[in-house]
């Protein structure tokens, strides 16, 4: 299964047929759960005309949601001791 980032943001998926590698086409899909999705896909190649289901998954972030890392700043700020935060406060005056 390939995926091409086309314009605007949209996602163009091209799916190969496992028997055949061929390309083929997604008639239908089932969503297992909010990261797992089943694609129903027919194999264009006449010759092979294979019917299969491939798996659509979240595996791991390459970048974290924004909110996640404004959390964790967040957390980290509170779990400080007053001498720390001061530290932090020099740190960012000698920054900016
Ligand atoms: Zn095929």
């Amino acid at each position: 299964m390939r995926m091409f980032l086309v314009e605007h943001a949209k996602v163009v998926m091209k799916v190969i047929c496992p028997h055949c590698r061929e390309k083929s086409t997604i008639s239908s899909s089932n969503r297992i759960s909010t990261c797992v999705i089943e694609l129903y896909c027919q194999c264009e190649n006449e010759l092979c005309d294979a019917g299969f289901v491939m798996t659509l998954a979240h595996k791991h972030d390459t970048r974290p949601p924004k909110s996640q890392i404004d959390n964790v700043v967040a957390e980290l700020v509170r779990r400080m001791s007053s001498e720390e935060k001061r530290e932090v406060m020099k740190l960012l005056s000698v920054i900016t």
